[in-house]
């Protein structure tokens, strides 16, 4: 009987040791950090370059936005250490924010302080522990935004605005989601008057 028992110990051993080998421990071994990767990517949209091989043609870097959590310290900065010109302040209702425009060469910098709470800019700086930061990129495309979102959609990039919309400036933006651009937030912009 003890035989028997010794027998079955072992027996059972072997399949542990089978099922552990076989197994390879697939999903506990893992670090919390691969899991998440690979649930983000499961959730992150593919790109797909085969189906549309057009390309929206961008003519330079619009501007880069930039959150800061009080507009007057940072025009400072940029006036007295860079030597460089607010040229324009201008309240966005639509987004919540004040904007302040300074001009580098063909690029602007767009400072974006929070009206409100409930303002992207505001969460985004709450989430920085208070701080601000370089927040979107935004390019200029020559064919129209609405035309560049829909190549974007049918490309399975994730848009944030499905329609163009009045943005600071007079210019007409839309937003793609950071999931599909690299977890840089872009926005695409086109100046009607030009
Ligand atoms: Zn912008």
């Amino acid at each position: 009987m003890l035989h028997y028992y010794t027998l079955l110990a072992k027996k059972h051993q072997y399949f542990l040791f089978f099922l552990t080998n076989s197994i390879k421990i697939p999903t506990f071994a893992k670090s919390f950090a691969s899991l998440k990767k690979e649930v983000s990517n499961y959730f992150t949209p593919t790109i797909n370059n085969t189906k549309n091989l057009n390309h929206m043609k961008i003519s330079h870097i619009e501007h880069i936005g930039i959150a800061v959590p009080d507009l007057e310290k940072a025009i400072a900065y940029y006036e007295t250490v860079l030597g460089l010109k607010c040229y324009k302040k201008e309240v966005v209702e639509d987004q919540k924010v004040t904007t302040a425009f300074i001009k580098v060469g063909d690029t602007k910098i767009e400072l974006l302080e929070a009206t409100s709470p409930e303002s992207t800019i505001a969460k985004f700086i709450e989430k920085n522990g208070g701080r601000g930061g370089m927040h979107h990129i935004a390019f200029a495309v020559e064919d129209g935004v609405a035309n560049a979102l829909a190549e974007s959609e049918e490309k399975g990039v994730k848009l944030i605005d499905k329609a163009p919309r009045g943005g600071a400036d007079g210019l007409q933006i839309a937003f793609l989601h950071p999931k599909s651009t690299e977890a840089v937030l872009t926005e695409l912009c086109e100046d009607p008057n030009k």
